[in-house]
């Protein structure tokens, strides 16, 4: 069984999406089960203090507070496995632009 993705300081008495899903969502080897993830991470009433607590712990993988985390370190999505095709590559520097522009990590 996975951890539960909720950061231990985090008081739940609130409903989290990750508590009513299936944890293997926020730790699929799935790029679409992962972009859902982060969609109903969107929702969470706790998501901010969820993905500051997964940085400072330097989360290995997962979704955290509506990002995936690699590593300990944001990243804008979970590549397929196999060699990445021109498009996946030009989608990631639009990504990666925008984020850049907006500030995000
Ligand atoms: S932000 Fe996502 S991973 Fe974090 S507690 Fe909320 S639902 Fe769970």
């Amino acid at each position: 069984m996975f951890p539960v993705p909720a950061a231990p300081d985090i008081a739940v008495s609130v409903s989290l999406p990750c508590l009513e899903e299936p944890d293997d969502l926020w730790f699929s080897e799935n790029p679409a089960d992962l972009e859902q993830a982060k969609v109903l991470c969107a929702a969470c009433p706790v998501r901010r203090t969820c993905l500051s607590g997964a940085l400072q712990r330097r989360e290995f993988a997962g979704v955290w507070g509506g990002e995936i985390l690699d590593r300990g370190a944001v990243i804008a999505r979970k590549r397929p496995r196999g060699r990445p095709s021109k498009a996946d590559l030009a989608r990631d520097a639009e990504i990666a632009a925008a984020r850049a522009e907006a500030g995000v990590a």
